[in-house]
């Protein structure tokens, strides 16, 4: 895109008038140098011509025997001359166009002065008689033995009709040759502007950030201008691919953080990246040129990092919890100032999920600790009373307390392996693990048939759905066989008359494990809490039982970390069922 030019500031319109200017010039001196010498030279050249025939007069009249008027009339007879003879008082005596005795005395006429003191007299003037410009030359004559002036004239009419016309066809010629000049300046100069224009027009779009259209090749005197463009504009293109390229991958970078990061230009953000529009659920544009108050953030956040622009070095402080009650850390760095205006550089790291974690561990610990603690202090208060009762020599006392604290032993014994199971599951899997659900259910079956058969509880395996076929599962036998404890171990616990069945069913890619009793029941409120640890549904039951409330939490361990599912479905006094799935191993 050219910008528009004035016409005035045109390149081609000052070369035009400069030819113009040079011509006309050239021209009007070499017009006006000849026409002036010119004129000079007809004039001079007729005063000659007339001296000539005056002086061939002065011979006539010399000699001639007629009037002065028929000489005079004769001599100039058919010519456009005039002829004048004056005495040498002034009085004229005789003329070939006016009557002598009409016709003032000549006396004062400087030419007739000239001629009557023996010189040739010349003059140009107006006549008095004529009324236009005369050409006179006179010259001393003698007639009848007396000196007088023989004068011949002639209108200068002719002479300045000729001029006149010659000034004419001078100016005609001075405007023709203008006039061509003007033609010639317009073509030489179209032919000189163009390249140049045509640059002008390239190095216009380039300005204007226009790089995809090519500079033209031009030849001559404009080549080296039109190959540097082209350079230019082949440097500027790579450069700014460059660029693009360097703030695409910056741009990458940002957005590939996790974290929102923002840059301040004073108090106003220039730059946010993805994670800030998903973290705030604002979108860029909205954020962009705003004040850190203006852009929607909690105002817990807005008026830390507002708190943290002031320090002099980085900071970092957490913030939180915001109304969606989410934690964050906020880490402020200054990076020094920029045409007068202080930088910041922002970045929040939503923290939520790393404090709930935190807060697990920590009331995990105190769980633990509790749990721990518990059957402990009881063993410690039991020892001592069982050592009381021995050193009063009641041993009836003593062994009974003695079997209390073989309980609380059982007890610590299995909190102390749910513990460490609880560790092993959360640690990574091996990849390639494979087990045979219907031998790890049979061996399963066998360490829970002697507690079934002292409740008079009914054991039962249902395979008839996989009939002769294999069933192997994607996970671990030990994670496996702690699953499967933890059910049957729970089924039978929670169950006083009836039967526990465990049924196994396999689909193309999932194999069902279903652990279902006959027992108590869970009551509904209590389904959704069941899987977290240490979590029990009545605690006096549960201890009964000897549970340790991580026997649910271990099962959704080892079906998380197989990549399955594990519902629970219970009606009070009627039963629970607990339903497995696992990836079938092929
Ligand atoms: P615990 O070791 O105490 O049994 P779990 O995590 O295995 O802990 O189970 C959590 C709670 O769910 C138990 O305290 C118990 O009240 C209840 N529960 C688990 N399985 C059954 C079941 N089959 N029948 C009735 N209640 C059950």
């Amino acid at each position: 895109m050219s910008t528009p030019m004035r016409w005035s500031d045109s390149y081609r319109l000052r070369l035009i008038l400069g030819y113009v200017l040079v011509v006309s010039v050239l021209a009007g001196a070499w017009a006006w140098s000849l026409y002036g010498p010119l004129t000079d030279a007809v004039i001079e050249q007729q005063q000659v011509h007339l001296q000539s025939v005056a002086q061939a007069g002065v011979l006539v009249i010399a000699s001639s025997e007629d009037s002065p008027v028929t000489v005079v009339n004769q001599l100039v007879a058919d010519t456009d001359l005039r002829m004048t003879i004056v005495g040498s008082d002034g009085t004229v005596l005789a003329d070939s166009a006016e009557n002598p005795s009409a016709m003032a005395n000549h006396s004062d006429r400087p030419e007739i002065i000239d001629a009557l003191r023996g010189t040739v007299g010349r003059e140009v003037r107006r006549s008095a008689t004529q009324g236009f410009d005369q050409m006179y030359v006179a010259v001393p004559a003698t007639y009848r033995g007396e000196r007088v002036a023989l004068r011949v004239s002639e209108s200068l009419e002719k002479i300045s009709e000729l001029s006149g016309n010659a000034r004419q066809t001078g100016l005609m010629l001075l405007g023709l040759s203008v006039i061509l000049a003007l033609i010639l300046a317009a073509r030489t100069a179209a032919r000189t502007a163009r390249p140049v224009e045509r640059l002008a027009d390239a190095a216009c779009a380039m300005a204007a950030g226009d790089l995809t259209s090519g500079v033209p090749v031009e030849d001559g005197a404009m080549e080296p201008l039109s190959a540097a463009l082209s350079e230019l504009r082949m440097q500027m293109k790579t450069r700014i691919g460059e660029l693009e390229a360097e703030q695409q991958n910056l741009r990458t970078v940002l957005d590939g953080l996790d974290d929102a990061v923002f840059l301040l230009d004073g108090s106003s953000v220039r730059l946010v990246n993805r994670a800030a529009t998903q973290m705030f659920r604002t979108s860029a544009a909205e954020m962009r040129n705003r004040g850190i108050a203006e852009m929607g953030l909690p105002a817990s956040l807005s008026s830390a990092i507002a708190d943290a622009l002031t320090a002099t070095s980085s900071t970092t402080l957490d913030v939180g919890p915001d109304p969606l009650q989410r934690y964050m850390r906020l880490t402020v760095v200054p990076l020094g100032v920029v045409d007068g205006t202080a930088r910041h550089l922002v970045v929040v790291a939503d923290t939520t999920d790393r404090m709930r974690l935190d807060r697990v561990r920590r009331d995990f610990v105190a769980n633990a600790s509790h749990e721990l603690k518990t059957p402990t202090s009881g063993i410690l208060l039991l020892s001592e009373s069982a050592a009381n009762a021995a050193s009063d020599g009641d041993t009836d006392q003593a062994l009974a307390f003695l079997s209390q604290i073989e309980a609380e032993a059982a007890h610590l014994r299995q909190l102390v392996l749910d513990l460490l199971n609880l560790s092993r599951l959360e640690s990574t899997p091996s990849a390639d693990s494979m087990t045979d659900m219907r031998q790890a259910i049979d061996l399963s079956l066998t360490t829970h048939r002697r507690a079934a058969n002292a409740k008079e509880l009914e054991l039962r395996v249902e395979f008839s759905a996989i009939e002769g076929v294999d069933v192997y599962v994607q996970a671990d036998g030990t994670d496996m066989a702690i699953a499967l404890d933890n059910l049957l171990a729970n089924a039978i616990a929670y169950t006083e008359t009836g039967a526990v069945t465990v049924a196994l069913e396999a689909a193309e890619s999932t194999v069902t494990l279903r652990v279902s009793d006959t027992g108590m029941g869970i009551p509904a409120e209590d389904l959704p809490r069941v899987f977290e640890r240490f979590y029990r549904v009545d605690r006096a039951r549960s201890r009964d039982s000897g549970g340790t409330g991580l026997g649910l939490s271990l099962v959704r361990h080892v079906v998380e970390r197989a990549e399955g599912t594990v519902e629970i479905a219970s009606e009070m006094n009627t039963g629970t069922t607990v339903t497995v799935t696992l990836p079938r191993a092929l």
